[in-house]
C-alpha cells in the first residue's frame, strides 16, 4: 500500500534545511564537542514549581479525559490574559487549548482554507509552515521579504502577492530573525488582509521575549477581530516545550468549528498538563521574566561583540531567542559557511537557507547556549568570516 499523496509530499522534497544540525548531532555522537546554536530550545528545563503543580494535578485525578475545549479556567487565564496585552475584548469563549502551537497553527489553516486554496506566508520562515499548510490540503505561497528592510514585509507587495489567497500567516516575534514587526508593518497586514478578504494567522508565540519594541498583535486593529486567529504556546515563555500546550484565539463561532476538530483529531490536551499551564500562568510575570533573561542577556552579548566590526552584519532583531547574522562577505552562501564552520570550528549554526530563500547568505545563531560558549563561537564566527573575505 502507498501514502496518501498529501502525506508523502508534505515536506515539498528536496533539503529538509537541516543538514547542517544532523550532522552536527554525528559528529557529536562520534566523540566530538560541538557548540550547538541550532535549536530554539531553552538550555533551563521546565521550573520546578510547574512540575510540582503537574504532579499534584495528576494526582488530584486530572489523568482523564479532559474537556475538549480545554479546562474553563484555564481558558478564562489565557482570554484575560489576551485581553489585558491588548486591549481586545477576550472571553473563553474566543479559545481553545491545543497540544502545543503547532497544533494550533495546523488548526487555524483548517478553518481558514478549503482544499487547494492558496495560504501565504512570510519568506523566511519557520520551518514548519510550508508543511503544515499542505497537511491540510492548501497551497502554501512564500512571500518574500528581504534583509534591507529586516526582512519586514512591504504594504504594496504584500497587497499584490496575496491577491486571491485565502489565509496569510505572520510571526512577531519572528523565527528566524528575531525581528519584532514594527506599527508600519502590522498596518501594512491587517491592510493586505482588508483588501484581499484574508484571514490572518498570526503566530505569536514568543510574545513574552521582547527585547526592544512593542509587540503589537495584528487583532487589535481595526477591522481584523473577526478575521485574525492568534496562535499562542507555553513552550517558549514558560519552557514548557516538551508538554505541549498552546492555543487559539479568535472569533466565537470559528473557536467552535475549532472545538469540534479537536474532537476529531486531537482529543484534547491532558488535565494535569493543563492545569500545571494554569498554575505557571498564574505565577504572573516573574517566571516568563526569568526564562526569557538569558536570552535578552546573550542577545546583547552578541549584538556588543557585531558592534566592534563591519563585516558581519546582524538583522535588526528585537525579540525570541535568535540573532540572524549576514555572512554573505565570506563570499559562501549560508549552507556552505554552516558546514564550513562546523566542520573546521566545530560551531553548529542553522544556514539561513534553512528557512527558505529569503534569508540566504545569512545564519541563524540560537542564544541557548552559555554565555562564555556562546560569546567565544561569535569570535570565532567573526574570525572566520574575516579570514575567508580576505582570501576573496
Ligand atoms: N511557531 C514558531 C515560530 C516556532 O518557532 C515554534 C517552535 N519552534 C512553534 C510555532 C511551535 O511551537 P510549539 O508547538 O512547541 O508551541
Amino acid at each position: 500500500m502507498r501514502a496518501s499523496t498529501r502525506i508523502s509530499t508534505l515536506t515539498g522534497g528536496g533539503s529538509d534545511g537541516w543538514g547542517v544540525f544532523y550532522k552536527a548531532r554525528q559528529m557529536k555522537d562520534a566523540g566530538d564537542e560541538i557548540t550547538e546554536l541550532t535549536i530554539g530550545e531553552h538550555d533551563i528545563r521546565t521550573h520546578a514549581t510547574i512540575l510540582d503543580a503537574m504532579h499534584k494535578y495528576a494526582k488530584d485525578g486530572y489523568t482523564g479525559y479532559a474537556i475538549m475545549p480545554g479546562e474553563p479556567a484555564l481558558r478564562d487565564t489565557v482570554a484575560a490574559r489576551v485581553q489585558s496585552r491588548t486591549g481586545v475584548p477576550t472571553t473563553r469563549d474566543n479559545v481553545v487549548i491545543t497540544p502545543g502551537g503547532q497544533s494550533a497553527l495546523f488548526a487555524a489553516h483548517m478553518a481558514a482554507t478549503n482544499p487547494g486554496e492558496t495560504a501565504a506566508y512570510l519568506d523566511p520562515y519557520y520551518a514548519t509552515y510550508p508543511g503544515t499548510i499542505r497537511a491540510v490540503s492548501a497551497t502554501p505561497k512564500a512571500i518574500q521579504t528581504f534583509p534591507e528592510h529586516s526582512f519586514m514585509p512591504q504594504r504594496d507587495d504584500l497587497i499584490a502577492a496575496t491577491k486571491g489567497a485565502a489565509s496569510l500567516l505572520v510571526n512577531t516575534p519572528n523565527n528566524p530573525t528575531g525581528v519584532v514587526y514594527d506599527a508600519t508593518t502590522i498596518n501594512a497586514i491587517a491592510a493586505a488582509c482588508i483588501e484581499n478578504d484574508l484571514w490572518c494567522i498570526s503566530d505569536e508565540v514568543y510574545d513574552t521575549q521582547i527585547w526592544e519594541g512593542d509587540h503589537i498583535s495584528p487583532r487589535q486593529l481595526d477591522g481584523m477581530l473577526d478575521r485574525t486567529m492568534v496562535v499562542g504556546s507555553m513552550s517558549k515563555s514558560h519552557a514548557m516545550t516538551g508538554s505541549r500546550v498552546g492555543w487559539v484565539v479568535g472569533p466565537k463561532d470559528t473557536i467552535d468549528e475549532l472545538i469540534s476538530l479537536a474532537t476529531h483529531t486531537t482529543y484534547g490536551v491532558p488535565g494535569y498538563i493543563q492545569m500545571a499551564a494554569l498554575h505557571a500562568l498564574n505565577e504572573g510575570d516573574w517566571l516568563e521574566t526569568e526564562v526569557g533573561a538569558p536570552f535578552e542577556r546573550r542577545r546583547k552579548l552578541v549584538l556588543d561583540l557585531l558592534d566592534q566590526q563591519n563585516l558581519v552584519q546582524p538583522v535588526r532583531s528585537g525579540g525570541a531567542m535568535y540573532v540572524m547574522l549576514d555572512v554573505r562577505a565570506a563570499g559562501m552562501d549560508g549552507e556552505n559557511f554552516a558546514y564550513a564552520l562546523l566542520e573546521q570550528h566545530k560551531i553548529a549554526v542553522m544556514p539561513g537557507e534553512s528557512f527558505g530563500n529569503a534569508a540566504a547568505g545569512h545564519i541563524r545563531v540560537a542564544l541557548t547556549t552559555d554565555d562564555d560558549l556562546l560569546v567565544e563561537a561569535i569570535q570565532t564566527i567573526l574570525k572566520f568570516t574575516e579570514d575567508l573575505a580576505s582570501k576573496r
